[in-house]
């Protein structure tokens, strides 16, 4: 069975989904002729050539602070059937106003559709206390006119209206979120993508954002067809997993299904996905 929560020194970490999407292998996997993907997913391709992956967030609690990693799809695009992220977190007795601090990996639909919420005809933060931690060179490339006019709805829906904010905190390079967790520059997916690395009593944990979407990414550095910057992606992709087998690290995965958390082990030579199990 999967778990949802794991434990890394001090820090608890949790998984909560927005729910489920499919996604094709071909989108995941660019360039990679199907037979290759076919042999390495199996049965984790449904009969309509698919392949499930959640719309993974993070609840992650330590050093007296709780923070959401990535906020979902959210409810406002008629297309994309709402995410349950805000009930998902009711259900743990996770109120709004009690996330101190709400970190962005990136700023595709699917990872800020909760940021805001509509409130009297404006879009306002859904979480009225927390710090909104943004890569700056993210939040620079996504608020540029020439993207703003070509991309989704999302980003005025989801991202602009934190502009002149206060809860709004952009960041350049690694920077402490709290003692035991920072943000890790991981571009390539996107040009100011991060992941979060957590270090604590000893132990090592890494939430990835989308690094990687599939474990797939960090054995064979596919890249995806969304990837913004796909030579970077694959060095970013190389880069981490030799972090993550040197350090032994656990990994967090929010697209990753259906285990949330692993290891990337090295067994004869070969990089190798260990599941934790419950
Ligand atoms: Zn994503």
């Amino acid at each position: 069975m999967s778990i949802e929560r794991v434990v890394v020194g001090s820090v608890e970490i949790r998984s909560v989904t927005d729910g489920i999407m499919p996604a094709h292998p071909s989108f995941l996997f660019s360039g990679v002729p199907p037979e290759m993907y076919q042999a390495a997913l199996g049965d984790e391709i449904t009969a309509e050539g698919n392949l499930p992956i959640k719309r993974g967030s993070f609840l992650v609690r330590g050093s007296g602070r709780t923070i959401l990693v990535d906020t979902g799809i959210g409810d406002k695009n008629p297309q994309l059937p709402g995410g349950d992220l805000l009930s998902n977190l009711e259900r743990l007795g996770v109120r709004p106003d009690e996330i101190d601090v709400v970190v962005n990996t990136h700023l595709h639909f699917d990872h800020v559709g909760w940021n805001c919420v509509r409130r009297n005809g404006a879009f306002v933060p859904t979480f009225p206390n927390a710090e909104y931690w943004i890569a700056r060179k993210e939040w620079d490339f996504w608020t540029d006119p020439a993207i703003l006019s070509e991309e989704g709805p999302h980003l005025r829906s989801d991202v602009l209206p934190l502009k002149d904010c206060s809860q709004l905190r952009l960041v350049d390079g690694e920077s402490a979120v709290t003692p035991e967790l920072t943000l890790l520059p991981t571009p390539g997916h996107t040009p100011g993508h991060c992941s979060l690395s957590i270090s604590s009593a000893g132990e090592q944990a890494i939430i990835l954002g989308d690094v990687a979407h599939h474990p797939l990414h960090l054995i064979r550095f596919w890249i995806a067809a969304v990837d913004e910057l796909p030579r970077i992606s694959r060095r970013t992709k190389r880069a981490l997993a030799e972090r993550l087998i040197a350090e032994q690290a656990l990994v967090a995965g929010g697209h990753f299904t259906p285990d949330s958390f692993g290891r990337l082990v090295l067994i004869d030579g070969r990089r190798t996905w260990q599941p934790i199990k419950g």
